[in-house]
């Protein structure tokens, strides 16, 4: 459970201590360790130039779980030679019904694997994929879509409800529960954001297993934000979710930016400067929007990103630095100059056009 649990438990009331941890090849998620960003890999897997190209960048970008969608045995050569490369991030094998793959990564090295142990077949093919996982301590992931639900449950509950998705994902569990497996990570997704939910917060309550959390089909970049800000934001807001995914339909390192974004903006990543700017009013006398432009784009990436900071960026010294207490340091905009505070104190005036360059130094020296 994460921080917010305590200050904005909604009613979901699980112990913190009995949630279950789960291992990640370096990784250790679940019970109120780090949230962590997770993406996907868009290239074809068995292009493995392409793809190695693609998982580096990931792994770069601060992508901390990466996936891989393996398709055949052919993709599973990709994921053994991906581990005798130097990758950060725990790879995990997306395996749709074939267990002869979900065993063969397995002895290539993945670190997890996402297969539904319902779709497999016989029991003893399950009972395979479980030998191979505890053998080298993979963890699976099951992972349950709104648009893949049984056909059962869905004439059970006539569309995919929240309901039906925990139900589903609950059934998938017990198959690797009966086989003695419990080294388990659920995901269950929906691209209706009130389902998606609805559903993570029941199956939270009926399980202590590290969840995946993460809106399905979100969209393009602006939407898919919005939604998985909802989404993904709302449950974590409940302490709810140990692995996020920010699903857009665009260039994966978006969803790893996106992702680490949306835990700053929940404070449940407080490393890197965090910014903190007013919306202008009829007071503002600078140039405040693109003072902001600027200072993201240009000064930001130059910044060691190592610090944790909150700078503020304020249109008038009426209401800046007042409005901005909680910032380490800022400026406040007057007539053709800025104003520099620390802590909410003035300390000095300066020339509109050199504030920038003014407050990155002090902020270097902080
Ligand atoms: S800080 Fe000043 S300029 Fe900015 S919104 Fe508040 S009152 Fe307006």
């Amino acid at each position: 459970m994460n921080k917010y649990a305590n200050a904005m438990n909604n009613g979901i009331n699980m112990q913190e201590n009995k949630r279950k941890v789960v291992q990640i090849g370096t990784l250790r998620i679940g019970n109120g360790l780090p949230v962590r960003v997770q993406s996907m890999t868009n290239t074809d897997t068995h292009d493995y130039e392409a793809t190695l190209k693609q998982v580096q960048s990931l792994d770069k970008a601060g992508c901390e779980i990466i996936r891989l969608a393996v398709p055949d045995m052919e993709a599973v050569e990709t994921i053994r030679q991906l581990k005798n490369e130097k990758i950060a991030a725990p790879l995990v094998a997306d395996i749709h019904f074939d267990y002869k793959i979900a065993v063969a990564c397995c002895e290539a090295g993945v670190d997890k694997i996402r297969i539904n142990p319902g779709n497999i077949g016989s029991r003893q093919r399950v009972r395979e994929v479980v030998a191979a996982c505890r053998e080298r301590k993979i963890p699976i992931r099951i992972g349950v879509n709104g648009g893949s639900l049984e056909k059962e449950i869905l004439h059970k509950y006539g569309s995919p409800t929240a309901e039906a998705l925990a139900e589903s994902a609950l059934g998938h569990v017990r198959i690797l529960e009966e086989e003695g497996f419990d080294d388990i990570v659920i995901s269950i997704k929906s691209s209706d954001v009130r389902t998606c939910i609805a559903a993570n917060r029941l199956l939270y309550k009926m399980t202590a297993y590290p969840l995946h959390i993460g809106v399905t089909e979100a969209g393009s970049v602006t939407m898919g934000r919005l939604r998985s800000a909802v989404g993904i934001g709302s449950l974590l807001c409940d302490g709810i979710g140990d692995t996020i995914r920010v699903s857009l339909t665009a260039d994966p390192l978006l969803e790893v930016t996106e992702g680490k974004n949306l835990l700053h903006a929940l404070g449940l990543d407080q490393s890197g400067i965090s910014i903190v700017s007013c919306p202008t009013c009829g007071r503002t006398k600078i140039e405040l929007i693109e003072l902001v432009e600027r200072f993201e784009n240009e000064y930001l990436p130059k910044l060691n990103p190592s610090r944790s900071l909150k700078v503020a960026l304020m249109g008038c010294a009426v209401n800046g630095p007042g409005e901005a207490r909680e910032a380490d340091i800022g400026i406040a905009g007057g007539i053709g100059e800025a104003l520099l505070f620390k802590k909410g104190q003035i300390v000095g005036k300066y020339p509109e056009e050199k504030i920038l360059d003014i407050l990155t130094n002090e902020i270097n020296q902080m």
